[in-house]
């Protein structure tokens, strides 16, 4: 059917790649293209010839709008798949405007010098992409991501309106570390360690890290303790879910992550301030980056499962109604098919279901949008079909 450009081949790439590979009726060709092509290689080896789809690597800077452009008009393809980091996503989205490509991503724009992630820099972009003819898919992860498809989905099938979310993010894999992040150690510190905040009645109230704690009962997991942090798709949903009142978002953290999150951070570990050391600028978390286990090598590890989804509450028909949509992923499951972890699965999964729509034309409107906006019903179906199933319950244990 078409081509995919894929930037970045890191955990999440990996198993997009895995995935685009094994969909082959809708990826004829995909290139891998990153800053260190000996990774891109290494997976084309390993996937070449397991289906009909031809796979093709390159060295890219995504940092260097040039060189995207050209790579682009290079491999013409019908969609790019940004799954490099969230420093990339304007310069790749410069890139698809200079050539006329369809854009997908999996989380919003963060300058490198401030922990702040907001779609404002990428909505920046919305007349040019309409001018242009081409979409932009904003966040087609987890969470963001899955988490927007079941709001647009619940809103369509299952509530008049939606005035409450809470999107409960469990990972209860164990890994065997003290202490190791599950996808890019910069980016995951970043997120955790900056003040936490929810959406209610048409504001923003700001937490403390890691102030809001509550207990849940995680279906196939059980009892965990969960905090309440910022995250992106408070942003849009906020905006895309008439009649809400409040949104919030909870990830679930172990007693030994955070007392070592709470040290690396008290000795200065978790700072983005450049450093002197040894006549040499250095950003203190980078240097913790590179010290800690690669999330890659967690795979064979980790055992336990995931369990990420979104508690609604609302009205229908008059009467009030409460909904339970979630995933449960098993990271050994993972492992055994594409030699990741589920956090890696869980993102990339719906990263190549996001590419598919636009490719196969079922989510296409010039623009630059936000996944709650398209019809949530293909990509529900292919979180069916691709590795993701979802289950409901109508009435679920609710969080105060
Ligand atoms: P990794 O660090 O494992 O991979 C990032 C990849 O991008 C690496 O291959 C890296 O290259 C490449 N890269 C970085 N900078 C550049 C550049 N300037 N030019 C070209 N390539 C570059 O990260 P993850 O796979 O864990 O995460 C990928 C993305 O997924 C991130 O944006 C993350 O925020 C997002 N994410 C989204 C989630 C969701 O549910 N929505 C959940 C988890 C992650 P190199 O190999 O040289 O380092």
């Amino acid at each position: 059917m078409g081509k995919c450009l894929i930037i970045g081949c890191g955990g999440v790439a990996s198993v997009a790649i895995h995935k685009c590979v094994q969909n082959s009726e809708v990826f004829d060709e995909i290139m891998i293209a990153s800053r260190t092509k000996s990774k891109c290689d290494a997976l084309k080896e390993k996937l070449d010839g397991t289906s009909s789809t031809k796979i093709s690597t390159a060295k890219v800077d995504a940092d260097n709008v040039d060189e995207l452009i050209e790579l682009i008009n290079g491999f013409k393809p019908d969609v790019v798949l940004n799954l490099a980091l969230p420093y990339q996503d304007l310069t790749i989205m410069d890139a698809c405007l200079a050539t006329k490509t369809n854009y997908v991503d999996t989380a919003n724009y963060e300058p490198e010098d401030t922990a702040k992630f907001e779609y404002k820099w990428q909505w920046a972009y919305r007349d040019k992409f309409k001018e242009a003819g081409i979409t932009a898919l904003l966040g087609s992860g987890f969470d963001p991501g899955v988490t927007g498809v079941f709001s647009a989905y619940a809103l369509k099938h299952e509530f008049d309106e939606i005035n409450y979310i809470d999107i409960l993010d469990c990972n209860a894999g164990d890994h065997g570390y003290p202490f190791a992040t599950n996808f890019n150690p910069e980016i995951n510190i970043r997120e955790v360690s900056a003040n936490g905040s929810y959406w209610e009645d048409g504001h923003w109230v700001e937490t403390k890290p890691m102030e809001i704690k509550r207990v849940y009962d995680f279906p196939e997991v059980g009892k965990r303790d969960m905090y309440l942090l910022h995250h992106e798709e408070i942003e849009s949903l906020a905006l895309n879910i008439p009649g809400i009142k409040r949104i919030r978002f909870f990830m679930t953290f172990g007693e030994s992550y955070l007392t070592h999150l709470r040290c690396l951070e008290d000795v200065g570990m978790t700072s983005i301030e450049p450093i002197e050391f040894e006549g040499k600028k250095i950003v203190p978390l980078q240097f913790l980056k590179a010290v800690l286990p690669d999330p890659a090598s967690l795979g064979p590890r980790t055992v336990g499962k995931t369990n990420i989804g979104c508690i609604f509450k609302g009205k229908k028909d008059g009467k009030d109604k409460t909904y339970y949509l979630y995933n449960v992923c098993d990271h050994q499951e993972c492992y055994k098919e594409v030699d990741s972890q589920a956090v890696s699965y869980t993102t990339g999964v719906p990263a190549m279901i996001g590419a598919m729509m636009i490719m196969t034309g079922k989510w296409n409107k010039p623009g630059v949008y936000n996944i709650e906006e398209f019809d949530p019903d293909p990509f529900m179906d292919a979180l069916n079909k691709w590795g993701l199933p979802w289950q409901e319950s109508r009435s679920p244990e609710m969080v105060d």
